[in-house]
């Protein structure tokens, strides 16, 4: 049963208007409906953590700067629609199911990604500065970063180091 509640909560948050006064994601302990891949996913204004890492309900530091940053974003979109529609676009552009690098190279990871170290950015972030993080060529940006999360992420780190 818990297994459909969580499916349907997330499909009804999809469908929830967006309040932008709320700039503090509520955390959402899960069970069956974050990958085992990722400590956290940011959705509809709520961040899924593992249920069974109750300890990582407590959103600090990076982890806390990136998923903000994402909501951020969606805020900037207007719409949950709009937010997570124009990510699966920037997703199938960085080449979807058939590339490891599609995740990494969307603008909205690439600004959560290079800014999440930097505990002033979110205060001082203009609207709809996502797209200073648009990566024209993403298959050389990937070769770049050696086709490695860790260090494309470190790459992407320093490139966008004076933003
Ligand atoms: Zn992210």
């Amino acid at each position: 049963m818990r297994f459909f509640k969580e499916i349907w909560t997330f499909i009804q948050l999809f469908f929830t208007g967006m309040d932008k006064s709320k700039t503090e994601l509520e955390p959402w302990g899960v069970k069956y409906i974050l990958s085992g891949k990722y400590k956290y996913m940011c959705w509809c204004g709520r961040v899924l953590f593992h249920l069974e890492k109750p300890e990582e309900g407590i959103l600090v530091g990076e982890d806390k700067n990136h998923e903000t940053l994402h909501l951020i974003q969606a805020h900037d979109s207007g719409s949950w629609i709009k937010y997570y529609w124009g990510y699966l676009i920037e997703w199938l552009k960085g080449g979807g199911p058939f590339s490891k690098k599609s995740y990494y190279v969307g603008k909205y990871e690439v600004e959560a990604y290079a800014k999440e170290g930097d505990d002033t950015y979110i205060s001082r972030r203009p609207a709809g500065n996502v797209d200073k993080f648009i990566l024209k060529d993403k298959t050389q940006e990937w070769k770049n970063g050696r086709k490695s999360s860790y260090l494309f992420k470190l790459y992407i780190k320093e490139k966008f180091k004076d933003i």
